[in-house]
């Protein structure tokens, strides 16, 4: 995505857009600036309260009046991703726009002395939802004229490292998953499928990663919301199966 992107103030005007882990970081961010560029925006999330708080903000900013849908990933089951599109279908009709951003970090250990509870939780979340919410909101996203479908991948899902463990590997998966499916939306439907890294961001999930680091060496979810931007908007019409980086 280019660093020096700038995004027309309505690009996103009248688009209905699914950010998951909007309760937070860099989810967060990203469903306030969707909401900021006009898009009606159903924010996902497993904490009701930080949902509210979201929505609050973007109401009170006077940006379009947003939909809340509480879905825990970790231990929601297939009915509710169907009973999720349905919802959609019934609300808005189409999506314009999917970021599937939730994930979680797991245990930072090497594999030897990994955990299989924190390993299927991590592939629960950030593998199996990811395909659910896809197989589910795919037929969803085809009903739009152009449609974005952006997965968050991470640096370790491009080239593993000691003590990522399961985080690694489902950032692979995630990789996995957007390549099958660009490939199979190539030519046959105007969905646009890629994975975004977004970078080392000052999250509750990068200080969990990275204790001993200074936060504020890294940027703010709000600094690096060009990309996802860029890629959620037809500026990056004809970008597709590709492994965007947010930052460098
Ligand atoms: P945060 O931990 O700050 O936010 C994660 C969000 O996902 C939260 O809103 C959280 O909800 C939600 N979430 C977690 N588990 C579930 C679940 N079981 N069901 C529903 N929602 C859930 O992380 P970041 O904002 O840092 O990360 C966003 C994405 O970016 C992730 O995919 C991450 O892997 C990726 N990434 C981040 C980097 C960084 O430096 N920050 C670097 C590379 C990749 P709640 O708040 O309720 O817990």
């Amino acid at each position: 995505a280019p660093a020096d992107y700038q995004p027309r103030p309505d690009l996103l005007a009248g688009k209905k857009i699914l950010v998951t882990g909007a309760g937070d970081g860099i989810g967060r961010a990203a469903a306030e600036a969707y909401a900021a560029h006009g898009a009606t925006v159903i924010l996902l999330g497993r904490t009701v309260e930080k949902l509210e708080t979201v929505y609050d903000a973007i109401e009170a900013a006077g940006h379009p009046q947003p939909a809340i849908f509480p879905l825990d990933l970790a231990s929601a089951e297939e009915p509710s991703y169907r009973e999720l599109a349905q919802a959609i279908e019934e609300n808005f009709g189409h999506l314009d726009g999917l970021l599937l951003n939730a994930s979680v970090l797991g245990e930072r250990r090497p594999i030897d002395s990994a955990t299989w509870r924190a390993w299927e939780e991590v592939m629960q979340v950030n593998v199996n939802a990811q395909f659910l919410l896809t197989r589910y909101l795919l037929p969803l996203l085809q009903r739009a004229p152009d449609a974005s479908l952006i997965f968050t991948s991470s640096g370790v899902g491009r080239r593993g490292k000691a003590f990522w463990g399961a985080y690694a590997v489902s950032k692979f998966a995630t990789e996995g998953l957007m390549q099958v499916l660009a490939a199979e939306q190539e030519n046959t439907s105007r969905v646009r499928v890629n994975s975004l890294n977004p970078g080392g961001t000052n999250t509750a999930m990068r200080r969990a990663a990275y204790p001993a680091e200074n936060p504020a060496s890294n940027p703010a979810p709000a600094d690096i919301m060009h990309a996802y931007l860029y890629l959620m908007g037809e500026d990056s019409a004809g970008v597709h199966g590709q492994a965007v980086n947010a930052q460098g």
